[in-house]
């Protein structure tokens, strides 16, 4: 199974395609936590994609395309994958097809999850991360049983940059999936809307329901 989750920051798709990966023994691929390794390794990459990054802007197609398809072309990914934060435009979209048609290969399902803009705006600046174990806590819904602290290893939470106030509706605006992405996707009939604003493991159910219904359904 080939699967994308799209979405709006803060709809979820992080975590709901961490969940799905581990249930399914597919691979999970966030182009944004390898543009935050490459970041953090210091690479000619990851110098470059951070200038984008701490903006709430996208970084540039041919960057993020290479990095990806070189990422999905692995022996990892041979039993599935699950792609979480990309493609994020139809150029994107396309080179997507182009690579796996030369590996016969072909996008089964999109699973797309909505929410409203407030609700992201809440969720996204009241977002913190482990720096240990990369855990996310939501002030509001999930917070962590001490301030500042993991629950889970006792690391330190941070919010990303590009989770602060300032950044946090500019990157909504500029980072929603575009109309024209989600219309390639339905018009191949492979786009299927979850409705994000209910619990995770609601979300959860939708999503594994919509995987089912294709891995059984006509081919
Ligand atoms: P995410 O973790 O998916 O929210 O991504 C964090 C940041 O990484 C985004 O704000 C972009 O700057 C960059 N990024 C991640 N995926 C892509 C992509 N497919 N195309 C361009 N930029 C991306």
């Amino acid at each position: 199974m080939h699967l994308i989750l799209l979405g709006a920051p803060g709809t979820g798709k992080g975590t709901q395609a961490n969940i799905l990966a581990e249930r399914k023994g597919w691979l999970h691929v966030s182009t944004g936590d390898m543009l935050r390794e490459a970041g953090a390794a210091g690479t000619v990459l990851g110098r470059t994609a951070k200038k984008y990054m701490d903006e709430g802007a996208l970084v540039p197609d041919e960057l993020v395309i290479r990095m990806l398809v070189e990422r999905i072309g692995g022996p990892d990914a041979a039993a599935g994958f699950v792609l979480d934060g990309f493609p994020r435009n139809l150029a994107q979209a396309v080179a997507l097809d182009e690579a796996l048609a030369k590996a016969s290969k072909a996008i089964d399902l999109a699973l797309n999850i909505t929410a409203p803009d407030d609700e992201l705006v809440r969720r996204l600046g009241g977002r913190w991360l482990c720096r240990g174990c990369g855990a996310i806590y939501q002030e509001a819904s999930s917070p962590p049983r001490v301030a500042g602290k993991c629950d889970r290893c006792g690391g330190e939470l941070y919010q990303r940059d590009d989770d602060k106030p300032e950044t946090v509706r500019a990157r909504l605006e500029r980072q929603k999936p575009p109309a024209a992405l989600l219309a390639h996707y339905r018009d191949g009939g492979k786009l299927i809307d979850v409705n994000g604003l209910q619990p995770v493991e609601k979300v959860t159910e939708a999503l594994l329901r919509a995987v089912h219904g294709t891995e059984n359904g006509p081919k």
